[in-house]
C-alpha cells in the first residue's frame, strides 16, 4: 500500500491538480473502510525496503498548501477521523511567494492558500503540517547553495510557526536528483517525498507517492492504494499498461 498524493479539493477548472469535494468524500469512506489511514510519522516507520506500506496501511497527503484542503477536505477528514498531511509552500506564508503561480493551468479565479491561523487548526484538527520548499521552484534547477536554502528557510519558517521539529518535505512537482536528496537532508529533513512518474530511485529523501487525480473514482483509489501498485507506476512498461487500468488515468504532463 503507499502514501497517496492530492493538492486542491474543489470543483474543477479542468486541471489535473484538483479533485471534487464529492469525489474527495467518497475516496475517505472508502478508505475508512478498506484501509488503515495512519499519520505520515507512522508510515515512514513502517516502510518496507521497496518503500511501500504493509497490509492495508495508507497515507493521506496534500501538495501546494490550497486553501481548499482546510475549506473542504478537512470535514470529511475529520467525519471519517482519517489522519493527513498538507505540504506548504511557506513564501506564500512570509509574502515571497504571495500569489500561486506555479500551477500551470490556473482556475480564473486565483487559487488561494492557507494562512497561519488555518495551518494551526488543521493541526490542532489532527493534520500534519510539513515542507513543500519555501518558494516552489524546482529544485533540480537550483545550485547547491540555493536547494539548500529554499529547503531550509521553509523547515524554520513552520518550526517557528508550530513550535515543533518539521522532519517532512515534499519535493516541487516531485523533482529530484542526488544534489536534490543531499540538500533536503543538510537542509535538516529525516524524508522527503517524490511523486514519480516512472523509474526513479528511492530512499528516505525520495519516498514515492501516487497523485490522485480529477475523475477518479473509489476504484482507482482502491487500485492506487494498493501494495502492487506502486512497482507498476514506475516501471517502465506503465504507459502501456495504464491503458489497461482504467481508471487510473494520470495527467498529461507532471503536475505541483
Ligand atoms: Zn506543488
Amino acid at each position: 500500500v503507499t502514501i497517496l498524493c492530492y493538492h486542491a479539493v474543489q470543483e474543477g477548472w479542468g486541471s489535473a491538480l484538483t479533485v471534487a469535494p464529492a469525489d474527495f468524500g467518497a475516496h475517505c469512506r472508502w478508505l475508512a473502510a478498506h484501509r488503515e489511514v495512519v499519520p505520515l510519522a507512522d508510515a515512514v516507520s513502517h516502510l518496507d525496503a521497496r518503500w511501500r506500506l504493509p497490509g492495508r496501511m495508507t497515507a493521506i497527503t496534500f501538495d501546494d498548501g490550497f486553501r481548499s484542503v482546510y475549506e473542504n477536505a478537512l470535514r470529511e477528514l475529520a467525519r471519517h477521523g482519517l489522519p493527513a498531511t498538507v505540504f506548504v509552500v511557506t513564501g506564500t506564508l512570509t509574502g515571497e511567494r504571495p500569489t500561486v503561480d506555479w500551477v500551470d493551468d490556473p482556475p480564473p479565479t486565483p487559487l488561494a492558500t492557507l494562512d497561519s491561523g488555518e495551518l494551526l487548526a488543521l493541526e490542532e484538527a489532527g493534520v500534519t503540517i510539513a515542507s513543500h520548499g519555501h518558494t516552489h521552484r524546482v529544485l533540480t534547477s537550483l545550485s547547491d547553495e540555493e536547494c539548500e536554502r529554499d529547503l531550509r528557510r521553509s523547515r524554520e519558517v513552520l518550526e517557528d510557526l508550530m513550535h515543533r521539529t518539521v522532519p517532512f518535505v515534499a519535493y516541487p512537482r516531485g523533482e529530484h536528483n542526488a544534489r536534490v536528496r543531499a540538500a533536503a537532508e543538510r537542509a535538516g529533513y529525516s524524508y522527503a517525498f517524490s511523486l514519480p512518474e516512472g523509474p526513479e530511485p528511492t530512499s528516505a529523501y525520495a519516498v514515492p507517492r501516487i497523485g490522485v487525480f480529477p475523475g477518479n473514482g473509489v476504484r482507482s483509489i482502491a487500485l492506487k492504494s494498493r501494495r502492487e501498485y506502486l512497482p507498476v507506476r514506475t516501471s517502465r512498461a506503465y504507459p502501456w499498461l495504464r491503458l489497461v487500468l482504467k481508471g487510473a488515468r494520470p495527467p498529461s504532463r507532471r503536475v505541483g
